[in-house]
């Protein structure tokens, strides 16, 4: 089996793909020339699940996914039980930066949309320091003419559209400005920007071997708890196999 036609497993109807680590992810979304090819990666975690049970809306997006990785353990779990075989959590906050890294070696462009102005200027200083990549364009998350910004990304000519605005308002985002400039690959990143640049921690190396960056978080920032609550509905719906 090549990494182009992995077969996809599925969780609650939405297929996720089950990579073994982050270059196995980038040989799928670069050709064998390291051209990027227009799609769309989604980090499929238990939270998306759950919000495409409740959301047709989101469960087509979902679907629509070119490159739907698994990040968060339960979704991992969720792939290991059904497949039977071992894969890796992909984390979304390393992944896009893995894609920015290899694009910036090729000619390449990327469209930076989304968290708030400062963060997202410090985002772009860094990257531009340490990756020297193109950047064709950037627009903070807090804007009020979508039609205008997606118009603005099309004649940006990015190739690559990194958009984080948390979920699934990025997911939306993508959806409608992939009808404008399908010749993109995307990729939503939620609170990367953030932790790119320092604003946020992601949990230390300890917890992510024990699988409990979800914990961490949980603990950094207290007013996700009822967001995290939702998860033991997605721990119920794996133990008596109803996903
Ligand atoms: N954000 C934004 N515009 C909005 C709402 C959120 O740019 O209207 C940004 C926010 O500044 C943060 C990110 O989106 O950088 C959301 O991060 P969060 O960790 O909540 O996303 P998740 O990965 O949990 O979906």
């Amino acid at each position: 089996m090549t990494e182009h036609n992995l077969t996809a497993v599925k969780i609650a109807d939405i297929p996720v793909k089950p990579f073994k680590s982050i270059d196995h992810v980038l040989e799928v979304i670069f050709d064998d020339n390291n051209d990027i090819i227009p799609g769309v990666a989604i980090a499929i975690n238990p939270e998306k699940i759950l919000q495409s049970l409740e959301s047709e809306q989101v469960k087509s997006i979902l679907l629509d996914a070119t490159i739907p990785f698994a990040d968060g353990i339960g979704v991992v779990k969720a792939v290991e039980k059904k497949s039977g075989s071992k894969l890796s959590r992909i984390a979304g906050a390393d992944l896009w930066l893995a894609v920015i890294k290899k694009a910036a070696l090729h000619s390449n462009s990327v469209f930076l949309l989304g968290s708030k102005p400062e963060v997202l200027s410090q985002c772009a200083e860094k990257l531009r320091a340490e990756t020297n990549v193109v950047i064709a364009g950037l627009c903070d998350g807090y804007f009020n003419d979508q039609d205008k910004l997606i118009n603005d990304i099309h004649h940006s000519g990015a190739n690559i559209v990194i958009v984080a605005l948390g979920s699934p308002k990025q997911e939306l985002f993508i959806q409608r400005c992939k009808e404008k400039h399908p010749k993109a690959f995307y990729m939503g990143v939620g609170g990367s920007f953030d932790v790119y640049v320092g604003n946020v921690t992601r949990a230390p190396q300890f917890w992510i071997n024990l699988n409990l960056e979800w914990f961490y978080r949980l603990i950094s920032e207290p007013k996700r708890i009822f967001r995290q609550l939702r998860l033991f509905k997605f721990i119920y719906l794996y133990l008596f196999n109803k996903i």
